[in-house]
């Protein structure tokens, strides 16, 4: 039970694109609570640095299915587009790149070709041009490309700005916290495994080169047979990819994976044989069926927000899962309303 005269306490465990605009959206909310962020290790040594990080929707063996992430994408899109048409599009290496989706077979045109732009069918002509195979089917379209780092240590940034509290604590289980907190929200990704005994979570490995290829503008997302494949230009590099490899959790660059990597990105931009690796290295996926995301109780005087196991998507539904989490927090505040918070500053 809350105690009237006091702010409600919340703490999100967590500090990877999941638990981070949680975090930031908490200390804007209306109810005005307390937010404490807790995280065993922050950016740069997250598998949220790791990612690539592109707004590009897959249709292969990292993305989920559930009926929420439609939503979840869509709040993210419209997220990252007004940032990145407003100055700190350039603090957070933001860039709007062409992006050719290749795969086998036919596909129906997806749901969220008008959330990209110019999305379009690619004509066999354009196919040779950008060394499409003939027999491949791809789809063209605009989307966002930028790295993690400087968009966590910003989200960071404006938690604490905002008067959030941040520890630096593994937890090994949420009943060492239980009673401190109104509400826990737990984005906690791969780690959720241990800390609330979830067995339906895995490792998936993802293993990325980086070169130095400043002439590359284009990127690439290749669906075909069971690889994955990409090429997503950042800021004066060229981040190649990639491996997913459920159950793996090797933080070791494998030679193999790289002469894999290197070999089928070459055959989309043959200069690539000509370039400089500049750095590489291993993410580990939190890999789940589906995103877990519900409120559950603790103890009678705490609920607890699960928001983890995103796979392959967890900047793309990162938005979306914020506001569904925060969502979920006002509810349960609300339903306590009769205990009447009290706003004022303590
Ligand atoms: C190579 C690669 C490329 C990718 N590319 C993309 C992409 O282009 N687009 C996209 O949307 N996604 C991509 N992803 C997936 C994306 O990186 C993940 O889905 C996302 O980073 C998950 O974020 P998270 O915040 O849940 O987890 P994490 O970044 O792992 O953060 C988890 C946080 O919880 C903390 N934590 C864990 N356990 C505990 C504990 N017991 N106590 C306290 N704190 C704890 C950790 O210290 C950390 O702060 C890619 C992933 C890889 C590996």
């Amino acid at each position: 039970m809350i105690p009237v005269k006091r702010r409600p306490r919340v703490a999100v465990i967590g500090a990877g694109v999941v638990g981070l605009p949680v975090a930031v959206m908490l200390t804007q909310n209306k109810f005005r609570p307390n937010v404490t962020l807790i995280a065993a290790e922050f950016s740069p040594n997250i598998t949220s640095d790791t990612a690539g990080a592109s707004l590009r929707i897959t249709g292969n063996k990292t993305s989920s299915k559930d009926p929420r992430q439609e939503k979840w994408t869509r709040a993210t899109y419209h997220y990252f587009f007004n940032l990145f048409t407003s100055p700190m599009a350039k603090t957070l290496g933001m860039s709007l790149t062409t992006m050719y989706q290749v795969f086998d077979g036919y596909r129906d045109h997806p749901w969220w070709k008008n959330l990209v732009l110019g999305f379009r069918d690619v004509a066999d002509d354009e196919k040779k041009i950008v060394n499409i195979r003939q027999d491949l089917n791809a789809w063209c379209f605009s989307t966002l490309i930028f790295p993690c780092g400087p968009y966590l240590e910003w989200q960071l940034k404006q938690f604490e700005a905002n008067g959030g509290t941040v520890i630096q604590k593994k937890l090994n289980s949420l009943k060492e916290i239980d009673g401190e907190y109104d509400v826990i929200v737990n984005c906690t990704g791969l780690g959720s495994k241990e800390l609330v005994g979830d067995h339906g979570m895995y490792p998936v490995r993802g293993q990325v080169i980086v070169l130095k290829a400043p002439w590359v503008k284009h990127s690439f997302g290749v669906e075909v047979a069971d690889d994955v494949t990409y090429i997503y230009p950042r800021e004066g590099e060229v981040l190649i990819g990639g491996t997913a490899q459920f159950g793996n959790s090797s933080k070791e660059i494998d030679p193999i994976d790289r002469s894999g990597i290197m070999s089928r990105c070459t055959s989309y931009v043959p200069s690539f044989a000509q370039t400089e690796v500049v750095d590489e290295w291993v993410g580990i996926r939190p890999g789940r069926k589906v995103v877990r995301l519900e409120i559950e109780d603790l103890s009678a005087d705490t609920a607890v927000v699960h928001n983890y196991g995103h796979t392959g998507q967890g900047l793309v539904y990162s938005i979306g899962c914020a506001r569904d989490s925060i969502q979920l927090i006002e509810e349960y505040f609300e339903r306590k309303k009769n205990l009447k918070y009290d706003n004022a500053k303590l």
